[in-house]
């Protein structure tokens, strides 16, 4: 809701486990969890620790997930905010905001702070920008204040989601902001049939249900797409009066959600 504009450092119970697949991006968040807990191991020798990343991939891929695992691994509280959430503010909001947000974790820290979409307020001059300039300037403008205003000893990592870093202002990216890249891609046959592990958990399967067949059978299909198709799956079954949910309804919510992401394709603009 717009009322609440992001999470006010909420714990999390999210860990690497919940994340499947993505092995060499959670290798590069490990090192950031390890800043978080032991910051003196690096800053004795004289290092400087980072004061954010940029995770980039796809929509639904986990970049949200695993941001909120770095926070449940290392023990410190979540803030979160949405580029998307900036849309049609007035001028001087987007900027108020901000500065509330980097305000109330400085207070909490050491703490992970994470921008999805960032895009939505990062984008360079004249990028087809979806906010007026003068809001999403002064939006960005209190962005890189804030950034600049702490140091890495401070105990705030920011992590911050994209789908088109291509767009981004490089004044983001220089040194001493997002100076460092994540990638998070959209799974392999392997990674799928991980995230299909990871979501059948809490379901009810029949013992002819064929995992590595389902992943196999979910080309493209990102983390999301996934979670949703375990959970049709168990509903279609139940809707049916099944005591386990069966091949036949994995199949009937993969051709479900394959539908629903036809139509999602449709209205998407030619230049996304
Ligand atoms: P967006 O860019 O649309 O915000 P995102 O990359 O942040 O997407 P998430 O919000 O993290 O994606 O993913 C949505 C949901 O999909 C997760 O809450 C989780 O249920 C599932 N999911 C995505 N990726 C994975 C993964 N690698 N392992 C397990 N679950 C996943």
């Amino acid at each position: 809701s717009k009322a609440q504009l992001f999470d006010k450092g909420t714990k999390v119970n999210i860990t690497f486990n919940d994340v499947a697949g993505l092995d060499e991006a959670k290798v590069e968040v490990m090192e950031i969890v390890d800043f978080l807990k032991n910051p003196k191991k690096y800053t004795n020798l004289g290092g400087k620790i980072p004061k954010g990343a940029l995770l980039v991939g796809p929509p639904g891929t986990g970049k949200t997930l695993l941001a909120k695992a770095v926070a449940g691994e290392a023990q410190v509280p979540f803030f979160s905010l949405s580029g998307s959430d900036f849309v049609e503010m007035f001028v001087g909001v987007g900027a108020s905001r901000v500065r509330d947000l980097f305000k109330q974790a400085r207070e909490k820290a050491p703490c992970i702070i994470f921008i999805d979409e960032i895009d939505a307020i990062g984008r360079a001059r004249g990028k087809n920008a979806i906010m007026s300039n003068d809001e999403r300037e002064s939006t960005l403008n209190q962005l890189l204040v804030e950034m600049d205003g702490f140091s890495g000893e401070s105990g705030i990592i920011v992590l911050a989601a994209t789908n088109r870093p291509d767009v981004l202002d490089s004044a983001l990216l220089r040194p001493g902001r997002f100076d460092r890249q994540i990638s998070i891609d959209k799974p392999d046959v392997k990674g799928r049939e991980a995230i299909f592990k990871v979501h059948l958990k809490p379901i009810k399967v029949s013992e002819h249900v064929d995992i590595h067949k389902l992943a196999e059978q979910t080309p493209g299909f990102a983390g999301a797409d996934i979670a949703n198709v375990c959970n049709e799956a168990a509903l279609i079954a139940a809707r049916k009066g099944k005591e386990a949910v069966d091949m036949s309804d994995f199949q009937d919510a993969v051709d479900r959600v394959i539908g629903g992401l036809e139509k999602k394709n449709k209205i998407i603009s030619p230049d996304e």
